[in-house]
């Protein structure tokens, strides 16, 4: 079996020579699984030089000795970034049973998977989002952001998003935005925010961080709220960025900030997973996928979803 290993710690930006193929011995089968891969932005923070790549597969099982995972059943499997892996099983969770014939089983690493999940309980564990209020979402066309935006949308708010290619924007106003803008293009990021929203926002859904998170939070309402759940424009720093320091805005405006992690709920997740796939079944969800072909470019696919080359979730087909 083939795995993706992380050969130099990453400096800056990722590179390809950062990355290494090495073939891996399997041990005689007890479960098996071959897959379609996902990346994770933040898997940089957990590796070390000689590690396996962090990454979710939907895998199918091939072998089994384990009565829990039957043969031709699919799991979703966080084993790396590997072509083939045994497992005992404690890193695999079966795909929700009935999943219906016509949705792609990648879905399953995307809007019903962890980053939906991710999506539904930043908005309902921390944002506590009620109908009519305005959302703000960054990396709105991405795998967490486009569906942190049409269940705002779902719930009945005003959705704000911003992304940054002209194309993620007509992809927003498609999935029911109510108003969307290319962070890159606009002149004043401030000016576009006021623009659209200028009454400010109720809740704001974190993922980019850094100079965008330091112009959103004079706009916030009064009890604002402000789900923190990436900070991606500070991943690849060398020197950490500073200030402005925004406690004015935190006490005046009396606002309630807190970062997660989505697996804080994972007790309700089959729950969750079964309401993410009912609104994709009904039409109200829409999943886009942006599909790399091929494990041997696992690291290309890693560095463009870096850069932004993804429309919705960024996979690897194997
Ligand atoms: P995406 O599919 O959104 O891909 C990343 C996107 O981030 C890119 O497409 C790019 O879009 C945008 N981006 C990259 N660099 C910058 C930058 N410097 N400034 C602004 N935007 C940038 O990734 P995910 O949906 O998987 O993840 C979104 C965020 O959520 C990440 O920060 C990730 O770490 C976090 N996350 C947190 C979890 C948690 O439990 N807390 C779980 C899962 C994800 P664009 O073209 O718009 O710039």
């Amino acid at each position: 079996a083939k795995a993706w290993i992380l050969r130099h710690q990453f400096v800056g930006f990722p590179k390809a020579s950062d990355f290494e193929m090495k073939l891996e011995e399997l041990p005689d089968p007890k479960d098996g699984a071959r897959f379609v891969l996902i990346h994770r932005a933040y898997s940089r923070a957990r590796m070390k030089e000689g590690d396996v790549m962090i990454g979710r597969q939907v895998a199918k099982v091939i072998v089994s000795k384990n009565p829990a995972f039957s043969v031709g059943s699919y799991v979703v499997a966080n084993c790396g970034w590997r072509s083939f892996v045994l497992s005992d099983g404690t890193e695999l969770t079966p795909i929700v049973s009935d999943w219906p014939k016509d949705i792609p089983l990648s879905f399953a690493l995307g809007a019903i998977g962890m980053p939906g999940l991710t999506a539904l309980y930043g908005l309902e564990e921390i944002c506590q989002l009620k109908a009519g209020e305005t959302l703000l979402v960054n990396a709105a066309a991405g795998a967490v952001g486009s569906v942190v935006g049409q269940i705002g949308k779902i719930k009945g708010c005003r959705v704000v998003g911003c992304a940054g290619s002209d194309a993620k924007v007509a992809y927003l106003k498609e999935l029911g935005f109510d108003q969307a803008f290319n962070y890159k293009t606009v002149g004043s990021l401030e000016e576009a925010l006021r623009e659209a929203s200028a009454e400010g926002y109720d809740c704001y859904f974190e993922n980019v961080g850094g100079e965008f998170s330091s112009a959103v939070m004079p706009q916030m309402k009064p009890f604002g709220r402000i789900a923190v759940c990436g900070s991606i424009s500070l991943y690849n720093d060398t020197v950490p960025q500073t200030g402005p320091y925004i406690h004015a805005h935190m006490i005046f405006k009396q606002l309630k900030m807190e970062g997660f992690l989505c697996h804080r709920w994972s007790y309700k997740n089959e729950e969750s997973l079964r309401r993410l796939l009912a609104w994709v079944t009904e039409g109200k969800l829409r999943c886009q996928e942006h599909i790399t072909q091929g494990f041997e470019n696992m690291p290309a696919a890693f560095m463009g979803m870096l850069q932004g080359d993804n429309i919705g979730k960024a996979v690897v087909q194997v």
